[in-house]
């Protein structure tokens, strides 16, 4: 979609995070592509060598980039040093040496290309997220810490890939997933800067919220899908254009629903599948609860979809599942402070024992859903498939979408359940 004057939404956001970061402050990240972000783009265009229009068009978007992913590359020329590229690029020594290993800092060869990230943290916390923003993150997080590898485990209904990102070189497999539901996107960012803090303090070895980073990355292996959903996110932050097939589409579903605001209460995927109510455990007593409740089509929220596993998000999460064999998994929402850890008694002592442990460390409530309340999450299939503890955390309090000034109240008590679960001696 082209950002223009008079856009909104998060893929202006995005803009303006670019432009604030490479010097061209736009005022506030509010999404509004108004007077100020367009003259900020104009003197961006006008130092990049661009057609100063005041519209993001492609060339403008290839330029803003590098400020998004967090890094641009340089080719060493005679009589460089580590340290006067660095202060040329806005770098610090240690995030260069950190993104080349093997790089010979005391003698450089000219002709070789290098990465050099900016010295600014890479995962915004004050702007609405998307699907692009989320990948850009990815890119930058793995490129500026090479210990972190990213792939993508599958594609959304409408063909955006859904990230993945590892860390660690331990037995002990840790599965972190965030955005199951759109409308809880803060999980997103949350999810990304746990992995941006814990890169940072396994690098300059230090303690992460108080335990040993070191050791964590020694006997885990952290897996992280930071947005399992990402066209229900975009949906919900604006940043699918209102004139596509998609919107309309979304649009219509959410016409049958009139007591669900749109797109703000949208969980769903595009499809209209919510997509923690799609996995084969019990799904069938699901669907006899949520049909009774009114949810017999393709809903914003609370619909089971046509049969378990119908829709791709979900497949892609499960078959990822299967292939790493997970010991543990957390699955982020929103809201209500609360550790869900049972389903149907699957869940033994283990289980119990570290979800005491997160609820301690985050001040949340460990609970069991009411009897029959809850089926064909995440969670409940994990724990039906493996025993194995698997929990579904309900971040933060009060009505989804949480605004962004909640993040830095919600990431210490999420930073704190996941850090557990890396400690956890089983
Ligand atoms: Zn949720």
């Amino acid at each position: 979609m082209l950002l223009k004057p008079g856009s909104r939404g998060s893929l202006v956001a995005l803009i303006q995070l670019g432009l604030e970061r490479s010097g061209f402050a736009s005022g506030p990240k509010d999404g509004i592509y108004g007077p100020k972000t367009t003259n900020a783009v104009i003197e961006f265009q006008k130092n990049h060598g661009l057609t100063p229009d005041g519209i993001a068009g492609p060339q403008t978007m290839l330029k803003i980039r590098p400020y998004l992913v967090g890094y641009t590359t340089y080719t060493i020329k005679p009589g460089d040093t580590l340290y006067n590229i660095s202060q040329r690029l806005y770098s610090t020594v240690p995030l260069i040496e950190n993104a080349n290993p093997g790089l010979n800092s005391l003698n450089l060869t000219p002709g070789t290309n290098i990465i050099v990230p900016y010295n600014f943290s890479l995962t915004p916390t004050d702007i609405q997220f998307s699907s692009l923003l989320c990948e850009l993150i990815c890119e930058g997080l793995a490129v500026r810490y090479p210990f972190i590898y990213l792939t993508t485990i599958g594609r959304s209904a409408f063909g955006k890939a859904i990230p993945a990102l590892r860390m660690g070189k331990g037995e002990k497999r840790v599965f972190v997933n965030a955005s199951h539901h759109a409308n809880e996107w803060i999980t997103t960012p949350i999810v990304l800067k746990y992995v941006e803090e814990y890169a940072k303090a396994v690098v300059n070895a230090e303690n992460l919220g108080g335990a040993n980073s070191e050791y964590m990355f020694d006997i885990n292996t952290l897996y992280i899908v930071p947005m399992v959903n990402p066209d229900g996110v975009d949906l919900v932050t604006g940043a699918i254009d209102k004139a596509s097939s998609q919107y309309s589409y979304a649009k219509k579903i959410s016409e049958n629903y009139p007591q669900i605001s749109f797109p703000q209460g949208w969980k769903a995927n595009l499809q209209g599948t919510d997509l923690n109510l799609n996995y084969p455990a019990l799904w069938e007593r699901a669907r006899q609860i949520k049909f009774e409740q009114g949810f017999t089509s393709p809903a914003p929220r609370d619909y089971v979809g046509p049969e378990p596993l119908s829709a791709p998000e979900s497949r892609a999460v499960l078959n990822y599942t299967r292939q790493n064999n997970f010991n543990i998994t957390i699955s982020f929402h929103t809201q209500g402070e609360e550790i869900y850890w049972q389903f149907e008694n699957y869940a033994g002592d283990e289980a119990r024992r570290l979800g005491i442990e997160m609820a301690n460390a985050s001040g949340y409530e460990l609970t069991s859903p009411e009897e029959g309340s809850s089926y064909a999450g995440y969670k409940d299939w994990f724990l039906m498939e493996y025993r194995r503890p698997g929990y579904t955390i309900e971040a933060g309090k009060g009505i989804n979408p949480l605004p962004l000034y909640d993040f830095w109240r919600i990431y210490p008590q999420c930073a704190a359940i996941i850090t557990q679960s890396l400690i956890f001696e089983e």
